[in-house]
């Protein structure tokens, strides 16, 4: 199988490196210039548990060197969705699937104006990564992926299958489910309960449970975002909230995602987490107002980056 990511940093490194372990034609499309030459100079460096393994693999910053791909996987921040579902448009072949395994909301529907819904793989997945340099990632931690078809097609659950099917032979741990939405909103409830309060707070994930205003504060964004879902008639875990705190729990000496790229001065991913309830709450006609808050105040932060 022929398969190109488009997004070769943290997470679609590891994705691209597992694959092409597995005997796969993969490409890793990137616009960092310095990380393509350094893959393609001395190979893809990963850590995990304080061994480096390195994995060949084929690296570019022009898409027209991969050709046509039968799966493109886009990995990367959300903020760069649409670009990157441009480029994923002239390098899947004419029936090729495109996934998302980003985080937040919105992705799928950007890449669907590119690319026909039901092409379209979106999920989650609970691997963790970390960009170390150009040409090296940590891989921080397994976990189980879940894809579906983003269109519930009989042709996209087809090809959820498939690719489910596709990713377990390369040993990625992965289900696929009939009600991807439902996972994707689930994964986004967590999101807002953690990401956006450790950003503003400098706070590891562990710390939202020391003081209950803090959990206060992640409880109510979590129940605005929950009554969105409901408005849209997403099904949601009974106890997310139960659930966002077992999750600050078990990574408690974490930075969150949104945390890390605060701490390095990157853009957030917050107009795809909290943000977007905001914009579903309005359109709606429901109340958001914990969510424009933390919306704000993460906005005014990144502005003022020096
Ligand atoms: P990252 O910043 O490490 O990688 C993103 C890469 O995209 C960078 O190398 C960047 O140069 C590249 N890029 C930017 N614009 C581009 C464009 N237009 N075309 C091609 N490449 C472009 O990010 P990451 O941590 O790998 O996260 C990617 C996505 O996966 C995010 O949505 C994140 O929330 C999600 N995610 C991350 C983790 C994790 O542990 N890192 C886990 C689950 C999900």
């Amino acid at each position: 199988m022929k398969v190109a990511v488009v997004g070769a940093g943290a997470m679609g490194s590891l994705f691209g490196a597992m694959l092409a372990e597995a005997g796969n034609e993969v490409w890793l499309y990137d616009v960092w210039l310095e990380h393509v030459q350094t893959i393609n100079q001395d190979g893809l460096k990963i850590e995990r548990e304080g061994k480096t393994r390195t994995v060949e693999i084929k690296a570019t910053v022009d898409p027209q060197q991969i050709g046509q791909a039968e799966l493109v996987i886009i990995f990367v921040k959300s903020s760069r969705t649409k670009s990157a579902a441009e480029t994923a448009q002239t390098i899947a072949d004419s029936n090729g699937s495109v996934m998302t395994l980003q985080n937040g909301m919105g992705n799928a529907d950007i890449i669907a104006e590119c690319i026909e819904p039901e092409r379209i793989l979106a999920g989650t997945t609970s691997h963790g990564a970390t960009l170390l340099g150009p040409g090296s990632i940590r891989h921080a931690g397994s976990g189980p992926t879940t894809i579906g078809a983003w269109s519930q097609t009989e042709d996209g659950l087809r090809r959820a299958r498939q690719f489910a099917d596709f990713f377990n032979r390369a040993g990625i741990k992965t289900e696929s489910v009939a009600d991807v939405h439902s996972v994707v909103w689930n994964k986004l409830l967590i999101n807002i309960g953690i990401n956006a309060i450790t950003a503003l707070t400098n706070i590891k994930n562990g710390q939202i449970l020391d003081l209950e205003i803090t959990r206060e504060l992640s409880r109510n964004a979590v129940a605005e975002a929950i009554r969105v879902a409901q408005a849209e008639n997403i099904k949601v875990h009974d106890d997310v909230v139960d659930r966002v705190f077992k999750v600050a729990e078990a990574t408690a000496l974490n930075r969150s995602s949104m945390g890390q790229d605060v701490d390095n001065r990157r853009q957030t991913e917050i107009a795809a987490i909290n943000g977007f309830i905001v914009r579903e709450a309005k359109r709606l006609g429901l109340p958001a107002p914990v969510n424009f808050a933390l919306t704000a105040l993460v906005q005014t932060l990144e502005y003022h980056y020096r």
